[in-house]
């Protein structure tokens, strides 16, 4: 049967349109010898011998894989230890599993929210909170990053009684922080839900590496709040925790919780653990710290294009496409990888490198990168 040619047609287009851009975007097989300055394991767990041990005992005593969904029967015992510690160091009621955290932000916005409800988003919130929106049919309005007036504006204008605001904790792209008690407050002001996605806080910042918001902003004041294990944890999946009320709905009504398999039993035996060390070694964070610290001050030192952030992601803005692939591919070589991020991830003109920093690399690994930093910037200006 030959193939239709306005399909063809179709992505043919699409990927001219994309091309010529230059913002084509393609994989490469990680090396293992190369420097990681591109990833979200931000403590090292990942790598952690008792975290991968867990994973394998998890396994072998509860099977490779949870061999249904919750509500059928694959709903564990470790799913519900792991739930119980999450909502512990989170101080809520609850917490409940989802396989990733882009399947935890859809499944709540569509549980959530409708056609008779208003969604407040940041303008820099995470796609994977945009598309639950879009996937939920509620209006949606998107505030200007971290502008509380914006924000406040948009939910007076509002009629809805039912209102959502929401927004990442750590800006995944920018590493700056929510305000957190602003946005707390304005919604209680207006009758408002919040909703934080912790994504990039949990593990790295807060008591106990609770993050952003953690047990110091209860249910009152962030009644949603949403964490992932891929990142900080060195896992994968997510977790959704809040009250009662709030969870009970969503194994209800979250349909990317209801009609899909639980997470492998190993995963969440290696989260636990990996919990388990957040919780009880501070000093992975404490050194996380200090490279954070050293990172910005030598990079200010060599006049790189820094930003504000305080956090382990560290972007360094470059606006051109072209000098930031430049740059990319002259890292590689250098053994170094490190994000670069462009339109659509990014608006247009904002195209940077998004460096990461863990508390797995040693200093003289942050001095490899600040010195081939140093020469993009000398020669490739
Ligand atoms: C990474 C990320 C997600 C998605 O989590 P996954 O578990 O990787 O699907 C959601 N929100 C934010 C803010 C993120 O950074």
């Amino acid at each position: 049967m030959p193939v239709s040619k306005a399909w063809r047609e179709r992505l043919t287009n699409a990927r001219d349109t994309r091309q010529c851009a230059q913002q084509w975007r393609a994989r490469r097989i990680k090396q293992p010898g190369q420097l990681d300055f591109a990833g979200n394991d931000y403590l090292g767990l990942a790598k952690d011998p008792r975290v991968q041990a867990a994973q394998v005992e998890g396994a072998r005593r509860f099977g490779a894989g949870a061999g249904a969904s919750h509500l059928v029967n694959g709903h564990l015992a470790v799913h519900e230890a792991l739930e119980e510690a999450l909502a512990a160091w989170t101080g809520r009621e609850r917490a409940l599993l989802f396989s990733t955290g882009y399947m935890a932000n859809l499944g709540v916005l569509q549980a959530l929210a409708g056609t008779d409800t208003a969604i407040f988003h940041d303008r820099l919130n995470h796609a994977s909170l945009l598309d639950g929106s879009a996937l939920s049919g509620a209006r949606s309005r998107r505030y200007h990053h971290n502008d509380i007036d914006d924000l406040t504006r948009l939910m007076t204008r509002s009629g809805c009684a039912c209102k959502l605001v929401v927004s990442d904790g750590i800006f995944s792209m920018d590493g700056d922080v929510a305000d957190i008690a602003a946005l707390a407050r304005v919604s209680q002001q207006h009758n408002a839900w919040l909703m934080i996605d912790d994504a990039h806080g949990l593990g790295v910042t807060g008591a106990n590496g609770s993050g952003c918001v953690g047990p110091h902003w209860g249910s009152q004041q962030v009644p949603i709040l949403v964490g992932t294990l891929g990142k900080a944890l060195g896992t994968a999946g997510a977790f959704v925790a809040g009250d009662s009320l709030l969870i009970d709905h969503l194994i209800q009504f979250a349909r990317s919780y209801v009609y899909t398999t639980a997470q492998p039993p190993g995963v969440a035996t290696a989260t636990l653990e990996a919990l388990t060390i957040v919780q009880r070694e501070p000093e992975h964070r404490e050194r996380l710290e200090r490279h954070i610290d050293y990172f910005r001050k030598e990079a200010l030192r060599l006049n790189l294009p820094l930003g504000k952030s305080r956090t382990p992601i560290q972007p360094l803005c470059l606006k051109s496409e072209s000098r930031l692939l430049l740059w990319a591919e002259r890292l590689h070589h250098a053994g170094i990888d490190v994000g670069a991020i462009r339109p659509p991830t990014v608006p247009k003109c904002e195209s940077r490198l998004r460096v990461t920093l863990s508390a797995s690399h040693s200093r003289s690994d942050i001095d490899q990168l600040l010195e081939t930093l140093n020469t993009c910037r000398r020669e490739v200006p």
